[in-house]
């Protein structure tokens, strides 16, 4: 048997950070299995489903890195791979439950299904098609077609009796059918529900493992019993936990971005993404050896998806619920970035739409890139901290003032700084000249360096906390850094 797995994403909204959860475990245990995984547009929902977002989803499921082996970009051998596109073919499935007696056409208006619905709310009952048209003569449907009254087609379902089903990562599962309603399958506007049209798809298509979110274990009893209907083999089904926030609540917008549009909007590399979400799939894919120090960006994708599919093995996923943990993944990106090569970042910068200020010169970035690549942690990081080298900061007489030091000793160390660094011949400005001279010139005034050398940070970047602050000298130049402790000197008298 080849093994044929699939993500199923409908293209109602911005890409779900679940989607890509989904689709990377599916991609890797195919790809393990030695065999095929696909993408399918489930497009069923005309009112909702919209061009921009399935563009949008291939779009960001591509920059994560993950491909796919059939797919509505990418053609295959059992396309079309958009539902929508597929309209035929659900019809005539229907045509044949319908005439095996397995499926039943239902005239039930709007308003009567919502004051059953109501009546149902308020006697605390799940909603439930209570089986009105499950009986109709045959010259009543007749007679209700050619008035052109509008239905729907719903499944039928045991009255009695439990469905069971297996899934991989929690054996059998039990449902009464008494908990399953009568499935509409095909909607009064020709579309078929996603009950029907996925199940139809999964069949044609071949797939052999059905991996998707827990949040479809409700619908399985359904799939199964139409399994059943068609005479079809049911594929194995895996029920992924749900990703889940800090505090174990279903991971939602409200509570955590769910885009992953946000996550790259907010600079983080997509690499440093797909690894947190192999982390989430098996923590012994937090591994530093993944970050593939210098390796390139096509190179580092190889070996994190070579990596999470030669270890993917459905026992090991918990059905407790993986948390999607920002700082963590904040941590992790930090982590990537660090392990680039200063050009590697400037290529990154460039990819995320990063623009450089004017004053800063194509000669500066490399230099640039080489400091600032250990102190972010995303892309975002990299405007403010390095703004202090494209722009003079605003620095107020507070702000100059030091914990433990009073203002004159500042004032005497900056003028002891300003000597010191007009002494240092242009040729000779660089960091560790620059740091030399600013140490010598703090001799004997009995302060930490550390302590008194906060000041010069103010001055230079506009914050006691910045990048190194030799190596922002040299960037700046000889001029404009005297000219920064000139600014700074003045507010302090
Ligand atoms: N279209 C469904 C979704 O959006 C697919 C569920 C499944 O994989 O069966 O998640």
């Amino acid at each position: 048997m080849t093994v044929r797995t699939r993500v199923a994403p409908s293209p109602t909204g911005d890409p779900h950070i679940g989607t890509a959860y989904v689709a990377l475990i599916n991609h890797c245990f195919a790809r393990k299995n030695g065999g095929t995984f696909l993408l399918r547009i489930e497009d069923t929902d005309r009112s909702r489903s919209t061009v921009e977002s399935e563009n949008a989803i291939l779009e960001s499921l591509h920059w994560l890195g993950l491909s796919w082996n059939e797919g509505p970009d990418v053609g295959g051998p059992y396309g079309p791979y958009r539902q929508s596109e597929r309209s035929a073919i659900y019809r005539e499935h229907v045509e044949k439950l319908l005439a095996d007696g397995n499926a039943f056409k239902c005239f039930c208006t709007a308003e009567r299904l919502e004051e059953m619905r109501v009546a149902q709310r308020a006697a605390h009952r799940p909603p439930h098609y209570d089986g009105r048209c499950l009986s109709l003569a045959s010259a009543q449907i007749q007679a209700n077609e050619s008035a052109g009254v509008p239905f729907v087609v719903r499944m039928k379902v045991p009255s009695e009796g439990t469905c069971v089903f297996t899934d991989a990562l929690r054996g059998p599962i039990e449902i009464e059918w008494r908990a399953v309603d009568m499935q509409v399958l095909l909607k009064s506007d020709g579309f078929p529900t996603y009950h029907l049209a996925n199940v139809v798809d999964d069949h044609l298509m071949d797939i052999t493992h059905v991996i998707r979110g827990e949040e479809w274990i409700s619908s399985t009893p359904k799939h199964a019993l139409l399994y059943r209907y068609f005479g079809w083999k049911a594929p194995e089904f895996c029920h992924l936990p749900l990703l889940r926030n800090p505090d174990k609540s279903k991971l939602s917008k409200r509570k955590n971005p769910t885009s992953i549009l946000y996550y790259r909007q907010q600079g983080y590399p997509a690499e440093a993404l797909l690894h947190f979400l192999g982390t989430l799939i098996d923590a012994r894919n937090d591994d530093p050896a993944l970050l593939g120090r210098g390796a390139s960006t096509r190179e580092r994708n190889e070996l994190l998806l070579d990596h999470f599919s030669a270890h993917c093995d459905l026992s090991h996923i918990s059905v407790g619920g993986p948390v999607f943990d920002i700082p963590k993944l904040r941590s992790l990106s930090g982590q990537w970035i660090r392990s680039r090569t200063p050009q590697q970042l400037l290529d990154l910068l460039h990819e995320w739409g990063y623009v450089w200020p004017r004053a800063i010169s194509a000669g500066q970035r490399s230099r640039i890139a080489q400091i600032a690549l250990h102190r972010i942690e995303v892309l975002t990081d990299f405007g403010p901290l390095t703004a202090f080298l494209a722009e003079a900061p605003q620095i107020t007489r507070q702000e100059m003032a030091l914990p433990k030091v009073p203002e004159s000793d500042v004032r005497a160390a900056l003028g002891r700084a300003t000597a010191a660094l007009l002494q240092l011949d242009g040729g000779a400005w660089n960091q560790a000249a620059i740091g030399d001279a600013l140490k010598k010139s703090f001799d004997g005034m009995n302060y930490r360096f550390k302590d008194i050398v906060r000041a010069l940070y103010v001055a230079i970047t506009g914050s006691p906390t910045s990048l190194p602050l030799f190596d922002g000298m040299e960037i700046l130049g000889k001029e404009e850094s005297l000219r920064r402790l000139d600014v700074a000197l003045e507010k302090l008298h």
